[in-house]
This record gives C-alpha cells, sequence and structure tokens, in this order.
C-alpha cells in the first residue's frame, strides 16, 4: 500500500476553494481599479481587450503565480484530438549581466502560437495558413497546474478557422444569447441583458491497480481491454451502485475533491456506479464554457492523483466487454443574469408560458436536429455503449416524464379543438398545473430527459469533451428561437400568437418525445415508423453533418463555416479509424506475442502430463488431458487464422480511398476479424490454466482495488 491513505489531507473546502485559480477576488485584490473594471467590461459585455490593460494583467498575473511557485506559463487549449494540449515556457528572460529576470508581458498573456502543425485541422490549415495561434478566453479564470500558470484560450487558424473545441463554443453561446435575449424581452423581462447555458457533467470512470494494468498491453495501449473472458462475478448482483467505498477508493476521491476545490472545480458529488471498479463524480453546474474547461481539468486531475495512488484511472467509454461502460451526463439549462432558471416552469401564468416556449423550442430544436445530437456523441469507442442496454440508444428521443407529457398533450389536442371551441385555447397553456419538481420518475434510458428543471443529454461517452454536444444543442436552439422571435415580434396580439406557436411546435414535434423503455426493442420499430433516425453507428451518423440543412444551420448562426464543418467531418473520420487500425493492431500483437505462447507451454505441460501418467501407469485414463489438448490446439488454430483474418482487413482498406470508405470498410470488415479474434482469445483463458496466463483477468482487475 502506499503511505497518502488520505488521513493527512486536511480538506477545509473554504480555505482551500480556488487557491490556484487567478479568480475575481484575487484580480480584485490585485489589479489597480481601472484595469479591474476595464477587464470586467471586456469578460462582461465581450469587448475586445486594450493592450495596455493586457500588460498590467499579465504582470499581476506573473507575480501571483511565481509566489505560489510557478515558475512555467502555457496557453491551455483543446484541439480536436480531445484532450487539453500545453506547451511550458519558463517566464525567464536572459539579463545583460549573465542573469534572467521573470518576465510575462501582455502579448504572451493574449496570444501564442504553438507549433501546432501536428494537430488534426481536417485539411483546414492546409489549405490557409501553416500555423494557428491560440487567444486568450478572458471568460475562463487562469490556474496553477503543477507549477504552470495555465492560461484558457481558444485555438484558430490565421485565416480565422476554428481549430478547436472552444472557438465554437464560445461563438454558440452568442448566438444563443442575442436569441434567448429577444425572446425575453417580449415577455417584459427588460432587465435582462445575457442568457447563458448552464451544465453539470457527471462524470463516470474506473479504478484498476496499476501493477495490473501495466501488465495489460491493450489498456495500456488502448485505453481498453481487447481481450477478457467474462468473471464469474460482473455486476449482475448490483451490488456496487451506490455500495460503500471501499478504503483506496476514499482516499482517491478525497485527493482527487481536494486538488479540484484548489482549481476551483466545484466538486460535490461521488458514488460507486454500476460495475465493479466504476465510480462517479458530479460538480455543482456552472456556464457551459467554464463546465467544459473544468470537465477537461476534471479528466486530467483524475489521472494525476489515481498515478499517486498507485491506481490507473480509465476513462475510455469501454474499458471491460461485458460489463457497463461510462458515460457522462451533461445536464443543460439556460440562465439569465438577473439568476432565472429559463427551464424552471415558475409560478405565475407568465411565466408558465414563457418556460412552455424555451421548452417548446428545445423540444423542436432536438427533433430538427436529431442527427447532429447523435453526432455530437460518436466515436468508436462510444458504439459500444449506445444501443447496448447500457447506455441510451442511437435514436434521439426526449423523455418528458408523465405529468408534463399530460399537459403536453393538452395543449397539443387543445389545437386540435382551436376552430370551434375558443374558450379552452383561452384557458389553453398559461396556466400550468403544479408539478413537484422530483416528480419526474428516472428514466435512465432516455437519450434526452427532463429532469424538473433542467435537461439530462445522457448520451455522451466519458472520454469525450462536452463542447461538441453543448454546441449543437445551443446552436439548434438559437436557431428555433430566432424563427420564434422573428414570428412574436411581428404579431399584433402576442399572448394569442405566444399560445398559437406553442401549440403548433408541440403538435409538430410530437414524435420526438417517447416516455417509454428505450432499450425495449419494440421502440426500434416504433421509432422507425415515426420517422426518426436510428444511426447505429458513427460511420452511420458522420455524413449527415455534410447534410445542407446543418451546414446551413451551422453558417447562419455563425458557429461554423461550411469549410469548418467539413474539416470536423474529416477529423471525425479520420480518427474513427485511426482508433479501430490499433486496436486491431494491437490485438493481433497480443495473440501472437501472449497468448500463443502461454496456449503452447500450458499444452506443452499437460501432455508432458499425459507422458508421466503412461510411464506410472499405461492403464491410467488421460481422457481429460487428451480432450484439453484436443480444445486448447482448436482454439489455437483458431486464434491464428483469426490473426492473419485481421491483418487482410487491415490490408485490403483502399488507403487511398476517401476516410468515409475507410471508414466503412473498417466498421464492416475490421471489426467483425476482431471480433472473431477475441472470441478464440477469451475462450483460450477459460482453457489454460491461470498460472499461464499472461495477463491480469477481468476478476483480477475489477476486484483490484
Ligand atoms: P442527480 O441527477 O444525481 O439526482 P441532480 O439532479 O441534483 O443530481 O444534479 C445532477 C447534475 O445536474 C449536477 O451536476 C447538478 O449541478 C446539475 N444541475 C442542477 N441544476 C442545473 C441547472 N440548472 N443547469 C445545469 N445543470 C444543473
Ligand atoms: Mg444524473
Amino acid at each position: 500500500m502506499n503511505d497518502r491513505e488520505g488521513a493527512d489531507i486536511v480538506a477545509n473546502p473554504c480555505e482551500l476553494f480556488g487557491e490556484n485559480v487567478f479568480d475575481d477576488s484575487v484580480m480584485q485584490k490585485r489589479l489597480p481599479k481601472e484595469t479591474y473594471k476595464a477587464l470586467k467590461r471586456t469578460t462582461e459585455e465581450g469587448r475586445s481587450l486594450d493592450p495596455a490593460v493586457a500588460g498590467v494583467v499579465a504582470n499581476a498575473m506573473k507575480d501571483w503565480a511565481i509566489e505560489k511557485g510557478a515558475t512555467h506559463y502555457t496557453h491551455w487549449f483543446q484541439p480536436m484530438t480531445g484532450v487539453t494540449a500545453e506547451k511550458h515556457d519558463a517566464f525567464i528572460s536572459p539579463k545583460a549581466d549573465g542573469k534572467v529576470l521573470l518576465e510575462f508581458s501582455g502579448k504572451e498573456l493574449v496570444r501564442g502560437e504553438p507549433d501546432a502543425s501536428s494537430f488534426p485541422s481536417g485539411g483546414l490549415r492546409a489549405t490557409f495558413e501553416a500555423r494557428g495561434y491560440t487567444a486568450w478566453d478572458p471568460t475562463s479564470f487562469a490556474f496553477i497546474k503543477e507549477g504552470t500558470l495555465c492560461i484558457p484560450t481558444a485555438f484558430c487558424s490565421y485565416g480565422g478557422q476554428a481549430l478547436d473545441k472552444k472557438t465554437p463554443l464560445l461563438r454558440s453561446m452568442q448566438a444563443l444569447n442575442k436569441q434567448a435575449v429577444r425572446i425575453l424581452k417580449l415577455f417584459g423581462n427588460n432587465d435582462v441583458k445575457r442568457v447563458v447555458p448552464t451544465v453539470g457533467p457527471e462524470q463516470e470512470y474506473f479504478l484498476v491497480d496499476k501493477d495490473m494494468y501495466r501488465q495489460r498491453p491493450d489498456l495500456m495501449t488502448t485505453g481498453r481491454t481487447l481481450y477478457g473472458a467474462k468473471p464469474p462475478k460482473g455486476q449482475e448482483l448490483d451490488d456496487h451502485y451506490f455500495g460503500v467505498i471501499k478504503p483506496r477508493v476514499q482516499a482517491f476521491m478525497k485527493e482527487l475533491n481536494v486538488e479540484l476545490w484548489k482549481l476551483g472545480v466545484l466538486c460535490k458529488t461521488e458514488h460507486n456506479e454500476v460495475a465493479p471498479a466504476q465510480h462517479e463524480m458530479a460538480p455543482i453546474f456552472s456556464t457551459v464554457n467554464i463546465a467544459t474547461d473544468h470537465n477537461q481539468l476534471t479528466m486530467d486531475i483524475m489521472k494525476r492523483v489515481a498515478d499517486r495512488h498507485n491506481l490507473v484511472c480509465l476513462l475510455h467509454e469501454k474499458p471491460f466487454g461485458g460489463v457497463n461502460g461510462s458515460g457522462k451526463h451533461n445536464n443543460y439549462a439556460l440562465s439569465t443574469d438577473t439568476g432565472v432558471n429559463l427551464l424552471d416552469p415558475g409560478d405565475t401564468p407568465s411565466e408558465n408560458a414563457q418556460f412552455l416556449l424555451f421548452l417548446s423550442a428545445i423540444i423542436a430544436s432536438v427533433d430538427d436536429y436529431q442527427d447532429l445530437m447523435r453526432i455530437s456523441v460518436a466515436s468508436a469507442a462510444n458504439d459500444h455503449r449506445l444501443g447496448a442496454n447500457e447506455a441510451p440508444p442511437a435514436i434521439v428521443s426526449i423523455f418528458l416524464g408523465d405529468e408534463l407529457n399530460a399537459i403536453i398533450e393538452s395543449i397539443v389536442k387543445a389545437a386540435k379543438y382551436e376552430s370551434h371551441e375558443r374558450d379552452q385555447m383561452k384557458l389553453g397553456v398559461h396556466i400550468l398545473p403544479k408539478f413537484p419538481k422530483d416528480s419526474t420518475d428516472r428514466n435512465r434510458t432516455s437519450p434526452f430527459a427532463f429532469t424538473g428543471n433542467k435537461f439530462e443529454f445522457r448520451s455522451l461517452g466519458s472520454s469525450q469533451s462536452i463542447s461538441g454536444p453543448n454546441v449543437v444543442l445551443n446552436t439548434a436552439i438559437a436557431d428555433t428561437l430566432q424563427k420564434m422571435a422573428d414570428q412574436l415580434e411581428a404579431a399584433d396580439d402576442l399572448t394569442s400568437a405566444v399560445d398559437a406557436l406553442i401549440r403548433k411546435t408541440l403538435s409538430d414535434h410530437m414524435r420526438i418525445i417517447f416516455n417509454g423503455n428505450g432499450y425495449d426493442a419494440s421502440w426500434v420499430v416504433e421509432a422507425e415508423k415515426r420517422g426518426l433516425l436510428n444511426l447505429r453507428t458513427t460511420v452511420d451518423a458522420l455524413p449527415y453533418y455534410l447534410k445542407k440543412k446543418n451546414l446551413d444551420l451551422f453558417e447562419r448562426q455563425k458557429v461554423f463555416t461550411n469549410e469548418e464543418v467539413k474539416s470536423r467531418y474529416e477529423i471525425h473520420l479520420e480518427n474513427y479509424v485511426k482508433v479501430i487500425d490499433i486496436e486491431a493492431l494491437s490485438m493481433v500483437d497480443i495473440a501472437r506475442h501472449l497468448i500463443l505462447p502461454a496456449a503452447i507451454a500450458y499444452s506443452k505441460e499437460v501432455a508432458k502430463e499425459v507422458e508421466l501418467k503412461k510411464a506410472v501407469c499405461p492403464t491410467l485414463s488421460v481422457e481429460v488431458e487428451a480432450d484439453l489438448l484436443t480444445a486448447i490446439s482448436d482454439q489455437m488454430s483458431k486464434l491464428y487464422k483469426a490473426t492473419a483474418a485481421v491483418e487482410k482487413a487491415l490490408s485490403d482498406i483502399p488507403r487511398d480511398a476517401d476516410a468515409l470508405k475507410q471508414a466503412q470498410d473498417t466498421r464492416d470488415k475490421v471489426i467483425a476479424a476482431m471480433n472473431d479474434l477475441r472470441t478464440a482469445g477469451d475462450t483460450l483463458e477459460t482453457l489454460v490454466g491461470k498460472k499461464y496466463w499472461p495477463m491480469p483477468t477481468y476478476q483480477d482487475l475489477l476486484m483490484s482495488v
């Protein structure tokens, strides 16, 4: 065991919280009043920053960071690799006397030029400028991590094309803000200046013992096990979910909390998840760009803290076949700068109408852009989960819960009688019956569920950035709100126009609402009847990126140009192919260098036993040994052939073909061959003596902590 068993960690969140963050209170203390005010204006009103102001801020940041022991700074950004990137520069600058002084200029704060040529750009940089630059996002606080001052930045090409996950997110927030404020003005909320999406991402992960991890080349190279027979006890008993947390995990969680609190991350809830060795951490929600930065930081710190406890934190969506994988729940709502949650039904008729308008806008957006929602959670890794009865199906639908659903249905029905039952219309939507927040039952099978005052998008993979799904939500909702605002601003009688719009929107989009069991096979049939998309794999989903309606949406809302969408499409396809290539090659390698030799060694031992028996007493039965040898030999031959089949599938892919064709072949041919190889490998595991097996088993890994 290690000596960091947690007892020595003093955790007073009030003292620790934000200790390593250059946050508002630090700025207030350390910046001259004028500078502080100018910076505030920049962040709150989205103005551009005066270079003189940047210089003063940079200097204050540097002094603060150095007092905290930092020696380096970095522009911390989120390229399309999905993880964060940083290149560290020391603060030092040479002096004439041969010594150094510590410097950090406004220019260095505001703009960086990482040598970015090896980050994925989907062809964007080739056609424009070879290099990209990073630009400070002053709405997200700088922080110190492991002795380095990290400055959250966006990453763009010189032509201004987004090369990262932050730029489109900021653009989509702007689009949504603009349209939501227009709607709120119509309802008389003239004090509202800004609307922001709020997000609380619940993060799932596995912890395994580091020594065991090191004996699993598949985990080390690909983040998931490529072989592994099912253990006798998996998650069948459901005894792990919310179970007592083991001391070693407790110590990890305690230190994780402390580290994240210091970084200003509001981690709040922690518990065991369904699978053995699986856990979850949920923070308190925050503005979506901060939540995105913090979730990236959380994943990074989880890995670092695990390492200090001789553990490894697995963030992969499917580390173990046959055992539930990990996801991320993206809790989403819209909040005004006056502190109102627009997805809270409210108490007065006017609040009710406003709530119903935003609700119907979200319903319409999710229906119209089901394909983009699906794409936003698509990856080779997440394909293992969606639709596999452990995570929502690949079909996008909305769960409202019985009570809200009944309300919506009555609104839609009233619309039908509108012409002859005028009274009903007047009574209509403005008075919502009160329904308690927690009355929405927990439908874990729905991809997008209303949970009282927010939506929970449940299809996200555990390792992905939450940026993509939120870009889609923000953009689609902005677009729907824009159409609504255009219509309502032109109306003579606002009240009846709002009524009519809510009714029409809901009736047009009822098909997306599904309150039943999403794991049920009948839902697939029903969804097809409703005309909903069922994009089973990443490769099925990605081509929808390029549909005209989607290109137009992103362009209209100024979130992505057509070129930017195309570059992202290419990057996702290439990534899919690369991930599976690496997995396939690792499988072949493990089969040849670990599994076959183990099977041979064990067979030899069994054969020796036959000889021995014969020598001692020729009439002794060797039936068991003979059977075993035959079974092992059969599987060895299957394994051997399957390795060749995987290699052939890989080499058959036309590498000069377009990315879609390569991805399709990878899905249809390589994955099938990998599955056969795994079956042979896993069967051998059940036949070969434990002592001879070259890797820790599922049982070893899942019960290791
Ligand atoms: P659970 O789903 O486990 O019952 P909660 O519903 O309290 O827990 O919250 C789950 C997540 O939703 C938390 O991260 C929480 O901060 C977040 N959340 C709560 N309210 C909002 C909101 N208005 N906007 C975004 N996220 C929210
Ligand atoms: Mg939840």
